[in-house]
């Protein structure tokens, strides 16, 4: 979908006013970063919004992540992968190097992802995605497993950085569910500051106010930004 420079300009600034009275609400000091996701727009819609201001950008697949980040990399943008990652597109998305890859779901694609990045000598900056709601449909680590998981990547994946967590928000109209998965996420992205996790992903077009109520400082928003 091709947005005009206008709506999208109407659409950053509506976001970011509701992203400024939920910060505030948790303190001053609770700053808030916006990765917009492009999977519902084009490339050219991108490059708009980036002339609005916002360089941080969020693909949930490696080829749209690498078709776009190509055509776009005369522009200082910061990439994020968000999606599933298949073992067989590792080598990919090591070639992209993307700014942070949000989705380490099981210890066995971090060990997997450290064993080819040793391979090719670098490094990536990663988040382990929880399953907070323990949803079948959803990829992550459970709840009760995440913070042993976590220590043990930090031990045996030296070429992941881990700098915190993601998580997708329970999959309901009922908030009161949602806000219950976000305060899962937030209380074991709390533990893991001690381990020096700076990063707590969460929050989508639907729900990102609540989720940076519960903690969040960092947003992955779509539909909101680029839609009409
Ligand atoms: C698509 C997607 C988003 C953005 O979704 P919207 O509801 O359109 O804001 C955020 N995070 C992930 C992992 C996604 O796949």
């Amino acid at each position: 979908m091709m947005a005009d420079k206008e709506q999208l300009r109407r659409n950053l600034d509506d976001v970011i006013w509701r992203i400024e009275q939920a910060r505030i609400a948790v303190s001053e000091r609770h700053i808030v970063k916006i990765v917009a996701v492009g999977k519902y727009s084009d490339t050219q819609s991108i490059e708009t919004l980036y002339t609005l201001g916002q360089r941080a950008y969020g693909e949930n697949q490696v080829q749209q992540l690498e078709e776009r980040s190509k055509a776009l990399e005369a522009l200082p943008l910061e990439w994020h992968f968000i999606g599933r990652l298949q073992k067989n597109k590792i080598n990919k998305l090591i070639e992209i190097h993307p700014f942070l890859m949000q989705s380490i779901d099981s210890l066995e694609l971090a060990l997997a992802l450290n064993d080819a990045l040793e391979r090719k000598g670098g490094s990536m900056n990663c988040l382990m995605q929880i399953n907070s709601a323990s949803e079948e449909s959803k990829a992550g680590l459970t709840p009760q497993s995440a913070f042993d998981i976590y220590r043990e990547i930090t031990e045996r994946c030296p070429r992941i950085h881990l700098k915190g967590v993601m998580s997708i928000g329970a999959h309901t109209e009922d908030m009161a569910v949602v806000q219950k998965s976000f305060e899962t996420t937030y209380k074991i992205f709390e533990s893991l500051q001690k381990s020096g996790a700076t990063i707590c992903s969460m929050g989508m077009s639907g729900d990102y106010e609540l989720a940076i109520r519960c903690g969040s400082n960092m947003v992955r928003i779509g539909s909101v930004l680029f839609g009409r």
